[in-house]
């Protein structure tokens, strides 16, 4: 409950918000449950107080656990929106019923239809996009092509990957499952295993650390990672290459967010969605994390654009959703840990 008590004239202040801006509700409030860092959304909601009044109460956590969290609260949950970092847990999260579909038609005309929910339970609010990460001293730009060539022979004992566990390389798998079938993907997967300079890394910086460090040649990571990494130690000899691009494009994934079934404030938390798609918001969003704006009319950060521009692959993120469970398993048949 938001409460307001700045003064002894509470009904003054009251009468004179109210007479000068009927757009405002101070009553409103928006409650959001994200999987999303503090520091990654917390600018974005402080210009949404700033511009509506309303403010912003969030709860951050793995997705996992705000999803279980949101099942056990059922209609007593206070929380009126769920932010995750990628698109196969909200895609989680509608099937398990804790989304309501939204009809709006700013989100439909700021977000691309492959970066939102069919059913519209959800929209992608920025795109993070999974790419190839190698050696300047040891591969050539066209020594490279695909996600797929890296299952090739020539990438024997030269490639890291990241642990399969992470959702990120699962939506990757699952993407390449809905392109190629079960067949040709485990056929990838097990090349991509044959071809491993060591076992399966923690994380995507390790991944990129190892390949700089020599003891592989090239890695797939999110390319905000390779962004933190440069930032910190402009030195190092790694390059971004943007795969599969005379075929479908480079795999991308979103964070976004959806409305809950049992929201308390539907109306308030709709017009942060709606906020968070707009220009204003789309950069903040993007350039915190040096990701991609959702909203194709607004430009990523100076440093992102500097990567050069790429084509995406535009079939729709919910596949990373339907299919995750297939590419989990075909990943853990793969010999892929
Ligand atoms: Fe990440």
């Amino acid at each position: 409950m938001l409460t307001i008590s700045f003064s002894r004239y509470p009904v003054t202040i009251f009468f004179c918000v109210t007479l000068f801006s009927s757009n405002i509700s101070y009553a409103e409030q928006v409650v959001v449950y994200s999987s999303r860092i503090e520091k990654l959304i917390k600018p974005m909601f402080d210009a949404f107080t700033k511009n509506t009044g309303i403010q912003v109460k969030f709860v951050t956590d793995k997705a996992g656990v705000l999803i279980a969290r949101l099942k056990a609260e059922g209609k007593n949950t206070h929380a009126d929106m769920l932010i995750t970092t990628d698109a196969g847990n909200l895609w989680l999260a509608a099937r398990e019923g804790l989304l309501e579909p939204i009809e709006s038609e700013t989100l439909e005309a700021n977000i691309p239809a492959y970066l939102r929910d069919p059913q519209k339970q959800w929209f992608g609010l920025s795109v993070r996009a999974r790419t190839i990460v190698y050696n300047t001293h040891k591969v050539k730009p066209a020594d490279l092509s695909t996600y797929e060539d890296l299952a090739n022979l020539k990438w024997m004992g030269r490639l890291c990957l990241r642990t399969s566990k992470k959702v990120y390389n699962q939506s990757l798998v699952a993407m390449m499952i809905a392109e190629h079938g079960e067949t040709r993907s485990e056929q990838v997967v097990r090349g991509w295993v044959a071809n491993l300079a060591t076992d399966p890394l923690s994380n995507d910086t390790k991944a990129m650390e190892f390949v700089a460090a020599g003891k592989c040649d090239v890695t797939i990571v999110n390319s905000y990672y390779y962004g933190r990494l440069i930032k910190k130690n402009p030195s190092l000899p790694l390059a971004i290459f943007w795969p599969n691009q005379a075929g479908s494009g480079v795999h991308v994934n979103i964070s976004g967010a959806g409305i809950t079934k049992n929201a308390r404030n539907k109306h308030a938390a709709i017009m942060l969605l709606e906020f968070l798609s707009s220009k204003k918001a789309q950069n903040l969003f993007a350039d915190v994390n040096m990701e991609y704006p959702a909203n194709p009319k607004i430009k990523p950060d100076s440093a992102v654009i500097a990567w050069g521009s790429f084509k995406q692959n535009q079939m729709n993120v919910v596949a990373a959703g339907e299919l995750q469970t297939e590419a989990v398993k075909l990943m853990d048949r793969a010999g892929y840990r």
